[in-house]
Formats: C-alpha cells, sequence, structure tokens
C-alpha cells in the first residue's frame, strides 16, 4: 500500500522508503505530519528499506544536510547526498554483495546516487563500489533497516527485496 497519512503506518510489517529527491520527501514527510511518527516507527524496530533518496532518509547523518534538511535516521551512518556527480554522470555496476543468498553479482543503477562515508559499529556494509580512490559502502544494513545507493527496483532482480522481506518476517 502506498503510505501518505500515519494513521496508515499502523497496518504496516515494514516500510519501503523509495528514491526520488530525499529534499522533498523531507519537506512531504512533515507537510503530512507524517515525519515524527515515520521516524518514531523506525527507532521502534519497523523494518525498512530505503533506495537511493530513501537511504539518505535513514541515515543518521548527512555530510552537507541542504537547507535544514532532516532525516528519519534508523541507520548509524554518515551518508554524502550525489556523492558520484550530478545526474549526468549517473552509471550502472555490478556488484558483489556479501551475503550468502548472492550467488553471482547484482547489476546496480546508480541515478544521481548517494555513497556512505562512515558507518557506526553496527552497521553491516553489504557492498561497495571503487570510486575516486576509495572504496565507497552502498548497501549496508543494520538491524531490521536496510539501505542501497542504487535501484533494485529498476532492473527486476529481486534479491533485495527478498532480503528485506525476510526482514520484514
Ligand atoms: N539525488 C537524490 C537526493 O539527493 C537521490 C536520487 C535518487 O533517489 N535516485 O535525494
Amino acid at each position: 500500500m502506498l503510505v501518505r497519512r500515519p494513521a496508515e503506518l499502523d497496518a504496516l510489517d515494514g516500510i519501503v522508503l523509495p528514491g526520488g529527491e530525499s529534499t522533498t520527501i523531507d519537506k512531504l514527510m512533515r507537510a503530512f505530519g507524517l515525519f515524527e511518527p515515520l521516524a518514531d516507527r523506525i527507532a521502534a524496530g519497523l523494518p525498512v528499506f530505503g533506495s537511493c533518496a530513501g537511504m539518505i532518509l535513514l541515515a543518521d547523518r548527512l555530510v552537507e544536510a541542504h537547507r535544514g534538511q532532516r532525516t528519519l535516521g534508523g541507520i548509524d551512518m554518515l551518508v554524502r547526498r550525489n556523492a558520484f556527480g550530478r545526474q549526468v554522470d549517473s552509471f550502472e555496476a555490478d556488484l558483489e554483495v556479501a551475503d550468502a543468498r548472492f550467488t553471482s553479482p547484482v547489476h546496480a543503477v546508480f541515478i544521481r546516487a548517494p555513497w556512505v562515508e562512515e558507518i557506526g559499529a553496527g552497521v553491516e556494509v553489504l557492498a561497495s563500489v571503487d570510486f575516486g580512490g576509495g572504496s565507497r559502502p552502498v548497501a549496508v544494513r543494520q538491524g531490521r533497516a536496510l539501505a542501497t545507493s542504487f535501484h533494485p527496483e529498476v532492473t527486476g532482480d529481486l534479491r533485495f527485496h527478498e532480503m528485506f522481506a525476510r526482514m520484514t518476517r
């Protein structure tokens, strides 16, 4: 189901925070009174999967918070928005994923994507990309929160969705 209002959170066993524009999603969540209830549910353990802008929303900290941009938090990480460059620098890559169910690489689509710059001790890095002289985490998990810099929903590869479905059980 689509969630637009706080009451709609009650029925959920988990929530997906999609890609898009994290500054806009932040503003809309606040305008609809969804920000605090959702942040509270995530803090209380609601399983959550964020891709791209959704990863940004799950970051406890952002490198440069755009004009007071807020995040829901949920993963002990510092995230850099638009880290790989501008829209024209969007790219695709095959990634090894550090999970037993991923026996072959994932084809990952990055659209003006963020990367993870720092993680806390409880955060597991599932996949990284070599870029700009460093290994940049692009898929991470902490407890019942999962985040990817890329968009698993556009390739038809359901393995990250399956991972998330298992996390909701
Ligand atoms: N660049 C966007 C942001 O900062 C994220 C892009 C995406 O979700 N594909 O929110």
